[in-house]
């Protein structure tokens, strides 16, 4: 039967438009003013609005090795309630999908368990570690979508150098964790002022800066899609900016955290701020939306880093790196972004959906249109509610955002044609 998603706001070139959506076996099949309900599923959204499915490349599931953290299951369920129907996952599970072999048993896991579409990393460096490289031809002829090391930085220029002309040579990217650990080690939140108060050790600038100028330096020598995750600081987005400008085939992310908050609110040792990259200064998180703003830095993404009530509890010394993001990630976005006039819908959803699916070449994802596979959300932007731990599906509830207004919801994401998340009538 075809589904008629009826009287909602679709975002067509960048204006939200009153239009009704036909889908028929998984493509959006018709949008117009006012399609008959005859001989259709009516699902009425009036006053919501339809937009492209979410793409995050950038989370961790943490199956298999790190399931009491998180599971494919529900960390892909975490996503279709964030609005998200693509995530790229990354390579830090246990085993480490290194091998032709291992990756194709966890894509099938990915398969298996997913409720959205899941794209998989291979790693750069068997066991994701030290200067042994992967066999990047066999991983992308059985589909790797690239290759990273997220969790730690390539740590050897010549390995990092070889990686990219291998990833070169097979048309995939490298997505870097970009930190050095010779200048990081030990830090646990930002080196500034309050790491200063709090007399926690800090993360300084340059483990993330110096290793980016380095890596650029070896995209440019071999001409590697080259995508820098997580950037953290003004002089990070300095770096990229000038790489494009000189040719560089450089992408970049930036999270929802390191756009919202900075180390200023860290005013007591609590481990939900406590994450790698760490948040940094104000004029840092200003350097990055300015990035997002001019295109230096291309796309939103996650990092959602799932962990246990015991991983994250004590201290900021001792409890584990990382937050969960991708059921807040919209919300938090619209709510101090969009309602402060500081960005408009449509460049958000361009950030969080079209941008992602562009540089990684997803023709299928990331847009809304006749002939497209029906991968949208339903959103509410009147609806203010409270981040709570309990309306979160992912096992981790390790999220700043906890406690904070949004005026945003997302009401149900529909992956081809199926619904994956509905929110349920309270
Ligand atoms: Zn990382």
């Amino acid at each position: 039967m075809k589904t008629v998603l009826k009287n909602g706001y679709v975002l067509i070139a960048g204006q939200l438009q009153r239009a009704d959506v036909l889908i028929d076996a998984g493509m959006i099949q018709d949008i117009s003013p006012e399609i008959p309900a005859s001989q259709n599923q009516v699902v009425s959204i009036a006053g919501q609005v339809i937009l492209p499915g979410f793409v995050d490349v950038h989370v961790h599931f943490r199956e298999p090795g790190y399931t009491d953290k998180e599971t494919i299951a529900t960390g892909s369920l975490a996503a279709a309630h964030g609005g998200y129907t693509t995530v790229f996952s990354m390579p830090n599970v246990q085993p480490v999908p290194d091998t032709p072999q291992r990756w194709l048993q966890m894509q099938q896991l990915n398969q298996q368990k997913g409720c959205i579409h899941i794209q998989q990393y291979a790693s750069i460096t068997r066991q994701r570690t030290g200067n042994e490289l992967v066999d990047f031809k066999a991983l992308k002829q059985v589909g790797a979508c690239g290759f990273s090391n997220d969790g730690s930085g390539v740590q050897t220029a010549a390995t990092m150098y070889q990686a990219m002309q291998a990833a070169a040579q097979v048309h995939l990217p490298i997505a870097a964790h970009i930190e050095d650990d010779s200048l990081a080690h030990g830090g646990v939140m930002n080196a500034g002022l309050s790491a200063q108060k709090l007399h926690l050790p800090g993360i300084p600038a340059v483990s993330e800066t110096a290793q980016l100028a380095r890596d650029l330096e070896l995209a440019a020598a071999t001409g590697v899609h080259y995508h820098a995750c997580h950037l953290s600081t003004a002089a990070s987005v300095e770096l990229v900016r000038a790489a494009k400008k000189r040719g560089v085939n450089v992408t970049a992310e930036v999270t929802p955290h390191h756009l919202l908050l900075d180390e200023s609110m860290i005013t007591t040792d609590n481990p939900l701020f406590k994450m790698n990259p760490p948040l940094r200064t104000l004029a840092d998180r200003q350097a990055l939306l300015s990035g997002l703003l001019d295109g230096t830095i291309d796309c939103i993404a996650t990092d959602h880093a799932p962990h246990t009530k015991l991983d994250k509890q004590g201290s900021m010394l001792t409890a584990a790196f990382g937050i969960t993001g991708l059921e807040t990630s919209f919300a938090v976005l619209y709510t101090s972004l969009v309602q402060s006039n500081l960005c408009s819908l449509a460049q958000l959803v361009n950030w969080m959906s079209t941008q992602p699916a562009r540089i990684f070449h997803l023709t299928q994802a990331g847009r809304i249109a006749i002939g497209a596979p029906a991968d949208l959300t339903v959103v509410d932007l009147n609806h203010w509610t409270t981040i709570t731990a309990a309306n979160m599906l992912s096992k981790g509830k390790n999220s700043p955002f906890i406690g904070r207004k949004v005026a945003a919801q997302i009401k149900a994401t529909m992956v081809h044609g199926q619904w994956v998340y509905q929110q349920e009538a309270k």
